[in-house]
């Protein structure tokens, strides 16, 4: 997939059910796009001055937020932490969370989401070495 770049974002929209009539610009959910089976993810734009409007929290998955440009600040439960590039921050389900840029840019960052606890393994425990060596075209 191909979404374009992070500057472009706005051609994207999140829809939400329970906010219908109140597109958030910005926002593109990759899990779809990729058949991703285990986690979602998605991509975001925030441009200078703007917020998302609203708190929210999961069910059961847990959400990494990593910041790639701009600077800003994430809110969970009323803590207020600054985050600029390689920022990254994990909210546990229930945290409820917003996020906004206080910066003169935009704000950039990739949000994974996947449910609390179902990593059994990971890295080393869970990549295998293969056989064949990479094959480049020339
Ligand atoms: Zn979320």
């Amino acid at each position: 997939m191909h979404p374009g770049k992070f500057e472009d974002l706005d051609q994207y929209e999140l829809e939400h059910p329970r906010r219908p009539g109140k597109p958030l610009p910005g926002k593109l959910f990759l899990k779809d796009h990729l058949d991703l089976s285990g986690m979602q993810v998605s991509l975001g734009k925030m441009p200078a001055g703007k917020a998302v409007p609203f708190l929210h929290k999961h069910k059961t998955n847990e959400e990494l937020y990593i910041f790639v440009r701009g600077k800003g600040q994430i809110q969970i439960d009323g803590e207020v932490i600054d985050v600029e590039e390689g920022t990254s921050v994990r909210i546990a389900p229930n945290g409820e969370r917003a996020w906004r840029n206080t910066g003169t840019e935009d704000l950039y960052c990739i949000v994974i989401q996947a449910k609390e606890n179902s990593l059994t393994q990971d890295t080393f425990d869970d990549g295998i070495p293969c056989d064949n060596q990479p094959n480049w075209p020339a």
